[in-house]
């Protein structure tokens, strides 16, 4: 992409109503414009990074064995009044009247149309286990919507259900979901810490929220600091192997590690002061298993292979896709602007051209464009007549983690500088070779 021709709205002033760096850094780097409190229009920039945390998100999903659908977003509020949460769910919920007079509502979540698409098409323990998901836009109107993308009104989600015949098979599916969201986190640069949340309507350990810790996070995190060491990292893991993805979840959940609503001061007490730490951290995902509680509710049963007839277990694991760019940016950025780590960044690199309009410094940007394109890394190449310094601050501010800059004097010497964006240490090399470089790093984030 050529920055000539792209939309790039950035903004040279902090935007006033910016409370936290990652909405000031949103709004500067033209990535989202806001439309009403708490809803906001996508523009290319944060589109770019948008779709790259859905796809890591189907990814994984896939990955673990989960098939995606889409429902819509608007949904008959009959479907609710069934299990009763039409009039619990308070006023979070948009409720809409359609020209007929019927009850509608913009989904604050799915359990209820999930539940009616499961009972109208599987009655038999054959067709278990089975989980589906989607990434699909809610709503929730909620009472101070703020922070940007991080609590907005409309707001991205992946969702995602289980279908399980015994309690084991879908705290299996539990698990599952645990593991498959760390590798979904830790592909994106983040640590997400499994934190025991409150215990659901069914009691016992059954939900966990994923906090990224950074000091603008809305809840107070209280954890044993050797749980931000540990990794999946490249580890084969066997989906369909239940002692093996068991016993992941007990290595990433055995450390303290739980939010305000489930803090235990005294077995806090027992961890060794050196590590134990209290901080904030921004809730990027939520699992949990609640057994029967709608299926109970809506008559969705399954016959047993000794052919009685149960209510499915169930349960819902959610993903805060559009409320993930604001806490990346939360963990990675500095005083100059956002940092994006390789998994998610919106172009691979960016191209800097100190002297437009110089035919050899042309070229060679041309020519380095060419080849990423060639190795499926698109390039945004910077090739407005600016001054090399407002071409640095702006691939700063939006930050992309590689840069190469092109000059004359250093093709007269046959090189290229290639920085990262994170460390600022450049390199000079040739242009293939920084070609070759950036496909090499790139080759470890598909
Ligand atoms: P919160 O406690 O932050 O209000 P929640 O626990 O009500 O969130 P869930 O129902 O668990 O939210 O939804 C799954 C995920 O969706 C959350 O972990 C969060 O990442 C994201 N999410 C929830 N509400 C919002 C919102 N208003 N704006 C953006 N993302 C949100
Ligand atoms: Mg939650």
């Amino acid at each position: 992409m050529r920055l000539s021709r792209y939309f790039l709205p950035v903004l040279k002033e902090n935007p006033a109503e910016a409370q936290i760096v990652s909405h000031r850094y949103m709004l500067r780097a033209g990535m989202i414009k806001q439309q009403a409190a708490g809803i906001y229009s996508w523009l290319p920039l944060g589109l770019r990074v948008l779709r790259r945390i859905e796809q890591i998100v189907h990814e994984e999903q896939v990955r673990a064995g989960h098939i995606p659908l889409l429902m819509p977003t608007l949904q008959p509020a009959d479907l609710w009044r069934e299990s009763g949460r039409y009039d619990d769910y308070g006023q979070e919920m948009l409720r809409i009247k359609d020209r007929h007079e019927r009850d509608m509502l913009y989904g604050p979540t799915n359990e209820e149309m999930i539940t009616d698409i499961f009972r109208s098409h599987v009655s038999s323990y054959k067709d278990l286990p089975l989980t589906l998901y989607h990434i699909q836009w809610k709503f929730r109107d909620e009472l101070r919507p703020r922070f940007g993308v991080m609590r907005g009104r409309e707001f991205l989600m992946k969702d995602g259900y289980n279908f399980d015949v015994d309690r084991d098979s879908a705290l299996h599916a539990y698990n599952r979901h645990m593991v498959s969201y760390l590798r979904t986190y830790e592909r994106m640069g983040l640590t997400a810490i499994p934190m025991r949340a409150a215990s659901g309507p069914i009691g016992g350990d059954n939900t966990h929220e994923f906090l990224v810790l950074a000091n603008t996070g809305e809840s107070e995190v209280f954890y044993d600091d050797r749980v931000t060491g540990l990794k999946l990292g490249a580890r084969a893991v066997d989906y369909d192997d239940r002692a093996q993805v068991e016993g992941i979840c007990g290595e990433f959940t055995t450390l303290y590690a739980r939010t305000d609503e489930t803090h235990d001061p005294a077995l806090f007490e027992t961890v060794p002061e050196a590590h134990r730490k209290v901080g904030r951290g921004i809730e990027v995902g939520q699992i949990f298993y609640f057994g029967t509680k709608y299926s109970d509710a809506m008559g969705a049963t399954v016959v047993t292979r000794d052919g009685s007839r149960v209510p499915v277990e169930m349960g819902s694991h959610g993903i805060g896709v559009s409320r993930l760019l604001g806490a990346i940016i939360e963990a990675s950025h500095d005083d100059k602007g956002i940092i994006w780590p390789e998994g998610v960044t919106p172009f691979p690199v960016g191209i800097v051209n100190l002297k437009q309009g110089d035919g050899a410094a042309d070229a060679a940007c041309a020519a380095l464009e060419k080849a990423l394109l060639a190795r499926g890394l698109e390039p945004l190449y910077d090739d407005r007549d600016e001054r090399a310094g407002a071409k640095f601050a702006t691939m700063d501010l939006i930050g992309l983690p590689w840069r190469i800059t092109v000059g004359p004097r250093g093709l007269a010497n046959g090189v290229v500088e290639l920085t990262s964006r994170r460390t600022g240490a450049s390199e000079e090399l040739s242009p293939e070779a920084a070609v070759e470089r950036i496909a090499a790093i790139y080759a470890e984030h598909p």
